[in-house]
């Protein structure tokens, strides 16, 4: 058998974000509209920084309007809840998204629920979840959708496949069920359960990893010519890259699964990068929702 094909979530990624800086020129043009996005980060957890830097920079390339707010590690839970609602009331912030983890002191589930789910670009919010399971419009979380968006580019029509998840998290388990339920294929959600995982696994035509283990899927638990959807991020030690060195890795043990699916994404570079580029996506469809216009096409003008 051949080596998968690799899927390039880099490349993927660029495409959306460029197609979105198009739509977000014709709304600015047409209805002299810019779409804002605000991201509140919490203490100094530096992968949670690195993460909100690359948000922040992608949205100012994409022409729309960043503003953050940096909070120290302190900050009660009752000023976190006043700049959210600050937020809220701001017409210039079609977006809010807080970075997760929270400090301890914060109780993430009253934060997730104090912001306004219009502007709920994470699609965390009860009221987004429950639009997505009744096929609402809702703003779905990033993660999920842009794996469903990189599947129906690779395999087109998704109708009538057999699709397994492998991780039950709001985040991205359970969200990654109901938009492969709206796209016709027969959902298995697995978890830590799970009985007989590998032979659950192996009746997959498209595997979704959200496990948050290092390489746990084994290239026998593929069925060959599966698409198979890494979502994990690991890190490990890489001694071969001298000492103390280490690595990321996905929950997939890819050199494995690479030589037995028929397409796979790597990481880093496979969903990692089309998740911010979603966050932009649904910067934008917040922005038109709120203002009552149609997203604008990339074509026009
Ligand atoms: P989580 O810890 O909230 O959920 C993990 C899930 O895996 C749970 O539902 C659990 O039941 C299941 N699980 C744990 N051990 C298992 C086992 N041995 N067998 C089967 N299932 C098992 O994690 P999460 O937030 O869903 O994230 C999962 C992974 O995806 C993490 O590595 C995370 O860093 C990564 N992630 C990546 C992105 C991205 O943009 N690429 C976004 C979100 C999360």
């Amino acid at each position: 058998m051949t080596d998968a094909i690799i899927i390039d979530g880099n490349s993927f990624a660029a495409g959306l974000r460029a197609r979105i800086g198009r739509q977000v020129a014709v709304l600015t043009k047409r209805h002299g509209i810019i779409p804002g996005l605000a991201a509140v980060l919490v203490g100094d957890d530096p992968a949670s920084q690195i993460y909100v830097r690359s948000k922040e920079k992608q949205t100012a390339e994409a022409g729309m309007a960043s503003m953050g707010r940096r909070l120290d590690s302190g900050t009660s839970q009752e000023d976190l809840l006043a700049i959210v609602n600050e937020l809220n009331a701001d017409p210039g912030v079609h977006g809010i998204l807080v970075q997760l983890p929270l400090p301890d002191q914060i109780y993430t589930r009253a934060i997730i629920k104090a912001v306004e789910p219009a502007k709920d670009v994470d699609g965390f919010h009860p009221i987004n979840v429950g639009r997505l399971v009744n096929g609402e419009d809702a703003l779905v979380p990033c993660t999920p959708l842009g794996c469903t968006m990189m599947l129906k580019d690779v395999l087109g029509d998704l109708t009538g496949l057999n699709a397994v998840i492998v991780g039950r998290s709001a985040i991205v388990g359970k969200p990654m069920a109901q938009l492969l339920l709206a796209e016709n294929c027969t959902v298995t959600v697995s978890h830590s359960r799970t009985r007989d995982l590998p032979a659950v696994c192996r009746n997959a035509d498209i595997l979704v990893a959200a496990v948050g283990r290092p390489q746990m899927i084994k290239g026998d638990w593929i069925k060959p010519g599966a698409t198979v959807i890494d979502v994990g991020i690991n890190r490990i030690e890489a001694p071969g890259r001298g000492v103390g060195k280490t690595r990321l890795v996905g929950d997939v043990a890819f050199d494995e699964a690479v030589k037995i699916a028929g397409a796979i994404t790597p990481v880093p570079g496979g969903v990692g990068p089309t998740t911010i580029a979603c966050l932009l996506r649904n910067t934008l469809t917040a922005c038109c929702r709120q203002n009552n216009i149609d997203v604008p096409d990339d074509s026009g003008e």
